[in-house]
């Protein structure tokens, strides 16, 4: 299903001031709040679509960075990267730091603790393409982790022969009471970790966990006009959960290498061309590169070092733009060198007959501002 827009799901408009978010956001998440909502699943998801809006909008960096890219520019379950990424349970423990620790603290310390199914970690992978692959787009093949069941054991963690007992510690329920001063207070158990179950005789191949970590090969479709730091999301192709939980997502994270004529700015290609004092002088045709192939461009006569000429379109069309980009080309000014004496002769003549202020209009007003300088 395609992810709704954040400013749709908080229903604000794109300028919404940080009041006026946090205002609708309260609304919203007291509405759909799961402790209001006991096992409504159409609320839960609601709540979670809210909360994840609003993490992202009051966030002014994630907020610009969504306004550029949408949600490929920001994705709020990969902060941790290999290892990192594990939800509480439900996922919705954070909250209650926030704005929500007055309406809802008690009911939130009532809720810890009483799930043991994590969602898997979110697994990130660094891939380097070129500009050309970024602009028009790449599809390839990379090597993942993955996890399969135990062949030894089937899955149970237990070495052959031998099978996994019910926990002493809760009896199997993955849950102990425990008394603290007035309070009894419900807690992971310690020695299954939830599970409810203890392997006495752990299987070899897999140190009793039940599944041995392998490697697939994902087909990756990078979309045409992709820039340097955008993710693509494969979901759940991270690590297994934790008690039956979610597998997490792999994110691909796109690094364009350097390119050797062009730079990029957004849409926009920049490459800077040297041309001749002549052509300069003259004016004529120069051949310009362009990542679709060679160009033209028409340089007038009496061409400045340092001036940009635009080929319109001839840029990048970015993953959320409806039209490319233009090309900068930047003209370079050669200094001829390794003249021979002839050639020196030559120029000093040309010098010569260049006297006139009326040919360095530039030369002569700047000499006009040094004088008013020093003055
Ligand atoms: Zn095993
Ligand atoms: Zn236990």
């Amino acid at each position: 299903m395609a992810k709704r827009d954040y400013y749709e799901v908080l229903g604000v408009a794109k300028n919404a001031s940080d009041d006026e978010l946090k205002k609708v956001y309260r609304k919203l998440a007291m509405k759909h709040h799961p402790d209001r909502n006991p096992d409504d699943k159409a609320s839960e998801g609601k709540f979670k679509e809210v909360k994840e809006a609003y993490e992202v909008l009051s966030d002014p960096k994630k907020r610009e960075l969504y306004d550029r890219f949408g949600h490929a520019g920001v994705d709020p379950n990969a902060a941790g990267g290999f290892g990192g990424g594990q939800g509480g349970p439900g996922g919705f423990s954070d909250v209650f730091g926030d704005i929500f620790g007055d309406i809802f603290g008690a009911a939130a310390g009532a809720r810890g603790g009483r799930s043991n199914v994590y969602r898997g970690a979110d697994l990130r992978y660094s891939m380097e393409i070129t500009l050309e692959q970024a602009a028009g787009g790449h599809t390839t093949e990379i090597r993942v982790p993955s996890w399969e069941s135990c062949e030894v054991c089937e899955g149970s963690g237990a070495k052959p022969g031998t099978k996994p007992k019910t926990c002493h510690t809760c009896g199997g329920q993955g849950q102990v009471r425990m008394q603290q001063g007035f309070f009894s207070i419900q807690q992971t158990c310690p020695t299954c970790h939830g599970s409810g179950k203890v392997v006495p005789d752990p299987c070899g191949t897999c140190d009793g966990v039940g599944r041995v970590r392998k490697t697939k090969t994902l087909e990756v479709k990078i979309p045409a006009g992709i820039d340097d730091g955008m993710r693509i999301r494969s979901g759940g192709n991270g690590e297994p959960g934790v008690n039956g939980g979610p597998p997490g997502d792999l994110y691909v994270e796109i690094h364009v290498k350097e390119h050797q004529v062009f730079q990029r700015d957004g849409d926009d290609l920049h490459c800077e061309i040297p041309i001749s004092i002549t052509t300069a002088a003259l004016g004529g045709k120069v051949e310009v590169p362009t990542l679709a192939g060679r160009a033209e461009i028409e340089l007038p006569e009496g061409t400045q070092s340092g001036k940009t000429f635009r080929l319109r379109g001839k840029g990048i069309k970015g993953v959320r733009s409806s039209y490319p980009g233009d090309l900068y080309v930047h003209v370079a000014l050669e200094t001829p060198v390794r003249l021979s004496d002839k050639q020196k002769k030559l120029l000093r003549e040309l010098d010569a007959s260049l006297q006139d202020p009326k040919h360095s209009p530039q030369t002569k007003g700047w000499m006009d501002r040094v004088k008013e300088f020093f003055q």
